[in-house]
């Protein structure tokens, strides 16, 4: 058993034995490719056997470190211990009722921590999902049955899904839009707030700059909701300049606009607070969690203020799936985990490490032309030296160098050409200060 199991009692160490990826992962490749749609990508074949801490294992038997988290999912690493333990006791107990059938407390347990957890001490209410999309997708029905509008309002370089509605609220074309068409309508597109690529404009006046193209190209009375990432992923790491957020949540408020904070990446300890909004004591209408809430399982909600998410009618809510037990059971080890091990306080310990080294590497380098997050999420920025063109290809090409070496980075950004950090909180000291030495050779070798 012992040579399979993962968890955080895996050997905490790189090791390669193959190149990467290996002949078995290659094997694999191969089936892949005659079984699974080309659509569906892979970043790196290394074909997972095991994962936990700060590795992940492939069947040719390298230990590879994991500054991904499988896309900030394993935040308190694969395999915790309080989340294989509930969920080995549930899925001996039962798999599957159906809340909307037979209800369980594991799901109301899980919606009580949420509402209480979540920013802001007003009365909450929470309903329980499969993915980040399904959820900002019932996160925007609620808005549109609270408030009798229809119109809403997403962000340059947003991301929020790949379903029809989230499609349409994401920004970048390819891959996620391109050819799928058309999207739902009553979707419109603010200017984000983003200090690298807009001058540096404050963050009330780039409020006051959305709130223009909002108020003149859409208007309050038709608007339902606001939905933004307080800290953008998929588009690159985008931090917001500090008051832009506070500022729309004034708007929003003034105007009978639902405020949808999509946290489904930047949630439950990554930036450092276990929700970003709270870095500006910034308190949304609606929260939408996902991705980190259950440890790698399929779990999502939407969590706010009673009077919203009571709007609906009984009934309009649900789904098959939603607050499957197993992933119920899940979510409670991962809140148990992040309270016991003291994670929100080690993002900020990875953050600070993080950008420190980050920080020595873009001094001596102008291809770093910004460097920014919080907590374990951080990005660089890669351009051309003295400017902002992006560079997508030295992205791509530091990338590719790192997965060779047995480091697992993901890309992200509009323009292709941001690298982003998002370890899991369980990774040893000594491996990110390994993964960090790696970046800053590859950094090196790449000039
Ligand atoms: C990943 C992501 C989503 C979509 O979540 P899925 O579970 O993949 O549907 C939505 N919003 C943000 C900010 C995300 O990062």
């Amino acid at each position: 058993m012992t040579d399979t199991a993962g968890g955080p009692s895996l050997p905490q160490e790189r090791r390669l034995v193959t190149e990467i990826p290996g002949p078995r992962s290659l094997e694999l490749a191969a089936r892949k490719n005659a079984a699974v749609s080309r659509a569906v990508g892979t970043t790196l074949p290394a074909y997972a056997v095991a994962a936990g801490g700060g590795v992940l294992v492939d069947v040719d038997g390298n230990s590879l470190i994991d500054l991904g988290s499988g896309i900030a999912v394993a935040t308190v690493g694969n395999s915790a211990p309080k989340v294989v333990e509930r969920v080995q006791e549930q899925v001996a107990a039962f798999t599957h009722t159906c809340f909307m059938i037979n209800p369980y407390e594991g799901y109301v347990e899980v919606a009580e921590a949420l509402n209480r957890l979540t920013p802001g001490d007003h009365e909450k209410r929470s309903a329980l999902f499969n993915s980040g999309a399904e959820a900002v997708e019932n996160a925007v029905k609620i808005a549109r049955s609270h408030t009798g509008k229809q119109a809403v309002v997403a962000f340059d370089h947003a991301y929020h899904g790949r379903t029809n509605l989230t499609m349409a609220l994401t920004a970048k074309s390819m891959p996620y839009k391109s050819g799928f068409g058309p999207f739902a309508g009553e979707v419109y597109r603010a200017p984000m707030s983003y200090p690298f690529r807009d001058g540096g404009l404050d963050g009330p006046t780039a409020a006051k700059r959305a709130i223009e193209v909002i108020e003149k190209q859409v208007g309050a009375a038709n608007l339902a909701a606001v939905v933004i990432e307080p800290i953008q992923g998929e588009g690159g790491f985008v931090v917001p300049a500090p008051g832009f957020l506070p500022a729309l949540v004034e708007w929003c408020r003034a105007n009978d606009v639902v405020f949808i904070a999509d946290e489904v990446q930047s949630g439950f300890a990554r930036t450092g607070d276990l929700f970003a909004c709270e870095h500006e004591g910034v308190v949304p209408d609606l929260i939408v969690t996902a991705k980190g809430i259950a440890g790698g399982l399929p779990l999502s909600a939407v969590t706010g203020r009673a009077e919203i998410m009571d709007a609906p009618h009984g009934g309009g809510l649900g789904g098959t799936y939603g607050g499957n037990p197993l992933a119920c059971a899940a979510a409670l080890g991962v809140l148990e985990t992040i309270e016991s091990e003291g994670l929100v306080d080690r993002a900020r310990s990875i953050g600070k490490t993080m950008l420190d080294r980050l920080g020595a590497v873009q001094a001596n380098d102008p291809r770093l032309g910004d460097l920014r997050g919080r907590g374990a999420m951080i990005a660089v920025e890669l351009v051309k030296p003295g400017t902002t063109e992006p560079d997508a290809a030295l992205t791509a090409q530091v990338a590719a160098a790192a997965h060779r070496q047995g480091l697992i980075v993901l890309t992200c950004g509009t323009f292709g050409n941001v690298l982003r950090f998002l370890p899991p909180l369980s990774i040893p000291d000594h491996l990110l200060t390994e993964a960090l030495d790696l970046l800053e050779r590859i950094f090196e070798e790449t000039k």
